[in-house]
């Protein structure tokens, strides 16, 4: 490692929740992938953010990678890399999202050091590959230290190697302590996929635009009496399934080949009231109001 990375690393930051945070927007929030992965305890769920305990945190930066919105600023430290490896540490364990982010950026193994990995490692590893398998790039392996070397010793010093190792160093260096807001999204290292389908309830829907209002990541437009659904920017932060009064939205974590969705939107009358309202479903007779209401109720446009 450089000493200018060595720098880099070494100077305090504190972590800073930014206006990013869903929570500061949806008070219907329930967000809390950085609470989840903060073993310091040093993050709670406070009325309309999170609240962060700077005397319990280590900045060690997991928060930073947990956030599906980017919203932690700091820098993430404790991982180190050898040519082409991560190195194992029972310090921490990586998510999923982080080795695929790592692998897009050179990695093609973890290097043990001669230390058992532990189950969780394991876990997180098995699921990474499958999504590997999926997208298809060829695996992250394990392997010791000697057979690191070996491999990189069959290359070409003056070609392949100090190229790549060139390379490498430099992709590797913005995962210890670059602080691009994006920088953890899944979707820019691999364009052609999409890890997040967004599964609307054509029945329950009202179209009250609120899901779309409160997604960041400009997930659903109306275009021309359609709604398009860019699956590929959705980041599974939830915010459009916490903000969503009917319940209609889930949202599956199955990996597949991108697809934009477009949905058409009929205008219709309705039966009941008179009013216009919009709908999924051409059959509709009366708009969403009618539709559960109470015929012993007066209604409220009569
Ligand atoms: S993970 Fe990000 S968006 Fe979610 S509560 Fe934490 S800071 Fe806010
Ligand atoms: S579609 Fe929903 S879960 Fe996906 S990014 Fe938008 S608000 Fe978040």
């Amino acid at each position: 490692m450089s000493l200018f990375t060595n720098l880099l690393e070494s100077m305090h930051m504190d972590l800073k929740i930014t206006e990013n945070c869903s929570r500061q927007s949806n008070l219907h929030s329930t967000c809390t992938f950085c609470v989840e992965a903060c073993k310091k305890g040093a993050l709670s769920p406070d009325l309309q953010s999170i609240d962060l305990n700077h005397e319990g945190c280590n900045s060690c930066g997991d928060c930073v990678i947990a956030c599906p919105l980017s919203a932690i600023e700091g820098i993430v430290d404790s991982r180190d890399f050898c040519k082409g490896s991560l190195l194992y540490s029972e310090s921490y364990t990586p998510t999923v999202k982080e080795l695929l982010i790592y692998k897009k950026r050179g990695v093609q193994s973890i290097q043990t050091q001669d230390i058992p990995m532990n189950d969780q490692w394991k876990k997180v590893l098995t699921q990474t590959n499958k999504v590997l398998e999926v997208v298809g790039e060829p695996v992250i392996e394990v392997v010791q230290k000697a057979q690191v070397e070996e491999k990189l010793s069959r290359r070409s010093f003056l070609t392949s190697f100090k190229r790549e190792g060139k390379q490498l160093a430099k992709n590797m260096a913005p995962a210890s302590w670059k602080l691009e807001a994006d920088q953890w999204k899944l979707a820019i290292y691999y364009p052609e996929y999409q890890f997040y389908t967004i599964l609307i309830d054509r029945k329950k829907c009202t179209l009250c635009h609120a899901c779309k209002t409160f997604c960041t990541q400009k997930v659903f437009q109306i275009v021309n009496q359609t709604l398009k659904i860019n699956h590929q920017n959705c980041v599974g932060c939830t915010a459009c399934s916490d903000i969503c009064s009917e319940d209609a939205i889930q949202i599956s974590t199955e990996v597949k080949k991108i697809n934009e969705e477009y949905v058409e939107l009929h205008s219709k009358i309705c039966l009941n009231c008179g009013q216009s309202f919009v709908t999924f479903l051409p059959e509709t007779l009366k708009c969403h109001v009618c539709k559960d209401r109470d015929p012993s109720w007066l209604s409220p446009y009569q």
